[in-house]
């Protein structure tokens, strides 16, 4: 998917400051996708205040929802883009030659490299659910090729009263097959009604959790659909409790240590990155973006920059 706003607004983040635990609740920003008939999805990163949970710095929730998503091609730098559908299905196409139907239970992750384009377009008023997240690429990743992977074999994780599959990274031993560039961890649990447990996590990593049903308490704070829960550094496990029974997303990561900007599809390091990558996209694109084949030159031009720098913004110190 891609961040379609008019005018997005910058992003730029500060290395983060080292939290310790806390438990802060990240409220959704409500954003159309496209035009007329533009789909709504709920982003939680980058959050002011929170720009990045580890190298994770884009999240996107987006339905249940009946729709047709038509996203043309465009492009991204900078990042590795994590497709997790939830439910539909969606044709995926990009400049390194990938045409391919992304469907529930597979990892869908498109690495940028210097740039890359792509396309997604679904089936005329699908059903669509799923979550769409962006991870930063470590500064030193110039070399990193753009690159496609689908992964249908996940590994599952399972401990008293949860199971579920490390999407990405490694929980507690158990480690996704898919490429990644910094120590983080994605996971989505099922949590059994009933269950009060516990889910193991890296004392140096943030972490933060998104839930896709149910209700539960984590860390004791009560969390349903919408928020994402901040959880911050400093925690060697995470108590869970469910009455009813709950699916969520784990999130979590190495501090990045960078300072990001983003803007649009572009994640960089400074105002000059993202200005000349506009420039590139705006000029043809083929040089660096490549071209996604299909489309007879259609593609979604980049919006006017804004009329101002991008400025770093700081990560809010904790309360
Ligand atoms: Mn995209």
């Amino acid at each position: 998917m891609s961040n379609l706003d008019v005018r997005p607004t910058e992003t730029a983040c500060h290395a983060p400051e080292h939290s310790g635990p806390v438990a802060e609740f990240l409220q959704p920003r409500e954003v159309p996708l496209g035009g007329i008939r533009s789909m709504q999805v709920k982003r939680t990163l980058p959050h002011r205040g929170v720009p990045t949970v580890g190298a994770w710095c884009f999240l996107d929730q987006f339905g249940p929802q009946r729709t047709t998503m038509t996203v043309l091609p465009h492009p991204h730098t900078g990042l590795q883009t994590v497709t997790w559908p939830l439910q539909g299905e969606i044709r995926h196409r990009d400049s390194v030659g990938s045409d391919v139907m992304v469907r529930p239970g597979q990892l869908n992750l498109m690495t940028s490299g210097p740039g890359i384009s792509h396309s997604e377009v679904s089936p005329p008023e699908s059903m669509l659910d799923g979550l769409q997240l962006w991870v930063a690429l470590p500064t030193g990743s110039d070399s990193v090729a753009p690159a496609f992977q689908q992964h249908v074999d996940l590994p599952g994780y399972e401990t008293r009263g949860l199971r579920g599959t490390v999407v990405l990274g490694e929980l507690a031993g158990t480690r996704s097959p898919a490429t990644t560039y910094s120590p983080l961890v994605g996971a989505q649990l099922d949590v059994d009604a009933g269950a009060m447990t516990t889910i193991p996590l890296r004392r140096d990593f943030e972490h933060a959790v998104l839930v896709l049903g149910g209700t539960l308490t984590v860390a004791g704070a009560p969390l349903e659909s919408g928020p994402l829960l901040y959880l911050g550094t400093g925690r060697d496990e995470l108590p869970v409790t469910s009455t009813t029974g709950a699916t969520i997303f784990l999130l979590g990561g190495e501090p990045f240590p960078d300072d990001l900007v983003m803007w649009w599809n572009f994640v960089g390091r400074s105002h000059d990155d993202i200005v000349t990558a506009r420039e590139e996209w705006e000029r043809d694109g083929q040089h660096r973006f490549g071209v996604v084949a299909g489309h007879g030159g259609e593609r979604i031009p980049a919006p006017p920059m804004p009329p101002l720098r991008l400025t770093p913004r700081r990560r809010r110190r904790p309360t």
